[in-house]
């Protein structure tokens, strides 16, 4: 440590120790270069965000810590479709996807997954530092100054070559530059807790996320690996807006608006009464790199959780950004074609994930996935997407245009009830208000 006044230097300070930060300290502290990490609370701490993508096993396992995810983790081999409006429930398995070699992922508590990577990245060499919070960063010339705090009120100045901004929802860098924007095609809020005892689905489906429609929005039910499942309720900000009863109650009626999810809950109960609220989170920033920084995770956007896609954005856009990062190091004159690459690689997943999010409501989406086929392999496709293998080879874009002109014509044909949809939708856009930062609300 350097004493509290004193400049301490670096190649490259990584704000902000989630999945995101710390993967990227890791990538860089592997090649040999000088990397801190600063995290502003002290592991393990609290996050939501508990189900994983089968793309995501890929990057643990380039991390070499796949053998840690399956102790951790509980195996998720697919999705399970719950809707008022159906009789059956719809299962999609992953092994099922276009490309079949990844067929499961997991979940995982986040407080566990979050430092387990956090202190991977110190076993890589990272000068990993907890209850730090930055708070400014300037560029000039020669490379970037950071002011932190740390929680005993002791200043750090570091002095660093590159930065890299995984701060998540603080947005730092965005927040500075004022290019942090509010999706203006979505809006999205969330309620939520964790429940023992909750009834979950039978041997080896027992980890699968299930996804449960209601009037307001969807509910998430995720099985953990020490036997408590987490459930969330995503709904339209209005919704958690109108709310004039304790989170708790109001947690309550919510789930009994999911008769089914009522049903699996008959005998669970809360852990520790916590219930927890965050508004709306839906956003991007227009800008995810520049001369010496880039945006990581949800420090560069964020759009809906439906399908458990933050997480492996978060880890694949640090795998990018470590590749900047040494280009822009190492080879200064290639740093403009790196950087192209790496603003292509951030709007990427956002932008494929984008349409399903915001037809994910629409009851003609709902049919799909309650009924889903395999007409010309798209079905095959739909998976991969959800598995999140949009970065890679997998040929799936001709049958995800397949996909997406049968939603078309499905819409034509319960157009009625689909066009009441899609103008209560766009109602519920036009009043979602700005978009809130790390607000967590939580109620004992
Ligand atoms: C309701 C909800 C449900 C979700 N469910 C899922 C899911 O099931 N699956 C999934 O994959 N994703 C899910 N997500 C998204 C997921 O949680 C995020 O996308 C993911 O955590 C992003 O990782 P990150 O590393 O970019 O940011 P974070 O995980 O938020 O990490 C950012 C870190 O930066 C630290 N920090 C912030 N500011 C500073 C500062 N100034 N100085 C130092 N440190 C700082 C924070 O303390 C934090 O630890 C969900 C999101 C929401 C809102």
């Amino acid at each position: 440590m350097g004493s509290a006044s004193s400049s301490e230097t670096c190649d490259v300070l990584v704000v902000g120790g989630g999945p995101a930060g710390s993967t990227a300290a890791a990538l860089l502290a592997r090649q040999g270069r000088k990397v801190v990490l600063v995290e502003k609370v002290h592991h393990p701490r609290f996050h939501i965000g508990e189900s994983l993508l089968p793309a995501n096993v890929r990057l643990f396992d380039q991390l070499g810590l796949r053998s840690e995810l399956e102790r951790i983790g509980m195996r998720k081999w697919g999705i399970e479709f719950i809707s008022p409006e159906h009789a059956h429930s719809s299962f999609l398995e992953f092994g099922d996807a276009w490309d079949k070699s990844v067929p499961y992922a997991w979940q995982v508590r986040r407080s566990v997954l979050d430092e387990m990577l956090f202190r991977h990245a110190a076993s890589c060499g990272a000068q990993a530092i907890e209850g730090c919070r930055v708070t400014q960063v300037d560029f000039d010339a020669d490379g970037v100054s950071a002011q932190a705090l740390m929680k005993d009120g002791t200043p750090r100045h570091w002095r660093a070559r590159y930065l890299m901004d995984a701060s998540g929802r603080d947005t730092i860098l965005a927040a500075k530059m004022g290019c942090k924007r509010k999706n203006e095609a979505h809006g999205s809020a969330a309620i939520f807790g964790h429940f023992v005892n909750a009834r979950r689905l039978e041997g080896r489906l027992e980890g699968n996320i299930s996804i449960f429609w209601f009037p307001h929005g969807w509910f998430w039910f995720i099985p953990l690996s020490d036997g408590s499942t987490s459930v969330g309720a995503v709904c339209w900000p209005y919704y958690l807006k109108s709310r004039s009863k304790p989170l708790r109650e109001f947690f309550a009626d919510t789930i009994a608006l999911a008769p089914a999810l009522q049903e699996r809950l008959r005998d669970a109960t809360l852990i520790d009464d916590m219930v927890y609220a965050t508004g709306n989170y839906s956003y991007a920033s227009t800008h995810a790199c520049g001369e010496r920084h880039a945006l990581l995770g949800d420090a560069f956007a964020f759009i809906d959780p439906v399908f458990s896609s933050g997480v492996y954005f978060a880890m694949r856009s640090a795998f990018g950004a470590a590749e900047l990062a040494a280009t822009e190091l190492d080879h200064p004159e290639r740093a403009a074609a790196a950087r192209r690459s790496y603003r292509e690689l951030a709007h990427k997943g956002p932008k494929e994930f984008s349409w399903f999010i915001y037809r994910m409501t629409n009851p003609s989406m709902r049919e799909l996935f309650m009924h889903p086929k395999n007409t010309l392999r798209v079905k095959e496709a739909l998976l991969s997407l959800l598995a999140g293998d949009i970065h890679g080879s997998t040929p799936i874009w001709r049958a995800l245009w397949l996909f997406k002109a049968i939603y078309y014509m499905t819409w034509l044909r319960a157009a009625p009830t689909a066009f009441r949809a899609w103008r209560d939708r766009r109602r519920n856009v036009a009043q979602v208000g700005p978009t809130e930062g790390e607000n967590v609300l939580v109620e004992r």
